[in-house]
């Protein structure tokens, strides 16, 4: 089966940045079975409840200010798939938006992996007030895909403060708070300790610093609910903290 994924999709720059998470991610569809479809779970789609988009060719979000112009030149017109909405609708009690297109957080992850954008795309959102049990819930109820041959991934980030990056250039050593935080919550996933997991933010070294807010970290427990034991895949970080961390859970 193929394995549930977190991924971290960085700077929307990624696809034109020659940097480990990105080699990474170009070759991780050819470690499992081409899925028939992929539901993904963005950082960058935030509502009150759960929701599920449903459209028959995805459009594209540059939902980013000040980048170059090569970038907002791309597209990732993958095709919908209305059962699959109609279902992950139905397994998590979310409604429908039949408008919404895919932010970055969604193609530039999928553009690196499934470059032909052929397969079928349903995003969903996160609910950054309603925490990680609601999140772990949400990835249980979409389980079931897996048995038809679906991809469940979430795209956030590991580490992600925008606010302490290190400008000096995506090569800028990693803060020592940042390396304490991916230790800990590393060691919580291969432990799938949920009771950790649950109360992350009171117990894992500089949560606060490490997530200001939660809605990047959010996707990771939609994939780590949707499968069981969990290897780390990738680690790098890039502008000091902005951890690039990739997990499967099988
Ligand atoms: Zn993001």
């Amino acid at each position: 089966m193929i394995p549930a994924l977190f991924v971290s999709h960085g700077a929307p720059t990624l696809p034109f940045d020659d940097i480990p998470a990105r080699a990474f991610l170009q070759g991780l569809s050819a470690t499992f079975p081409r899925p028939k479809g992929i539901v993904i779970a963005t950082a960058h789609w935030e509502t009150e409840g759960p929701q599920v988009a449903k459209v028959a060719v995805n459009g594209t979000l540059h939902d980013f200010h000040g980048f170059p112009q090569a970038l907002y030149d791309l597209r990732y017109p993958a095709p919908g798939d209305a059962a699959l909405s109609d279902r992950a609708a139905a397994l998590t009690g979310a409604s429908i938006d039949t408008s919404r297109g895919l932010d970055h957080g969604a193609w530039v992850p999928l553009l690196l992996m499934y470059p032909a954008h052929d397969i079928p795309v349903v995003q969903i959102a996160v609910q950054p007030h309603a925490g990680v049990a609601h999140h772990i819930a949400l990835g249980r109820a979409l389980a079931p895909l897996r048995d038809e041959g679906v991809l469940v991934m979430g795209s956030g980030s590991f580490v992600h403060n925008l606010r302490r990056l290190d400008r000096r250039g995506p090569d800028a050593p990693e803060p020592d708070w940042s390396k304490a935080f991916a230790g800990w919550m590393n060691k919580a996933l291969l432990a799938r300790d949920d009771d950790a997991l649950i109360h992350y933010r009171e117990r894992a070294p500089f949560a606060a610093l490490a997530h200001p807010e939660e809605e990047h970290l959010l996707p990771l427990f939609i994939a780590y609910g949707a499968g069981g034991a969990a290897t780390r895949l990738h680690d790098s970080h890039v502008y000091g903290s902005l951890r690039m961390d990739a997990y499967a859970f099988a």
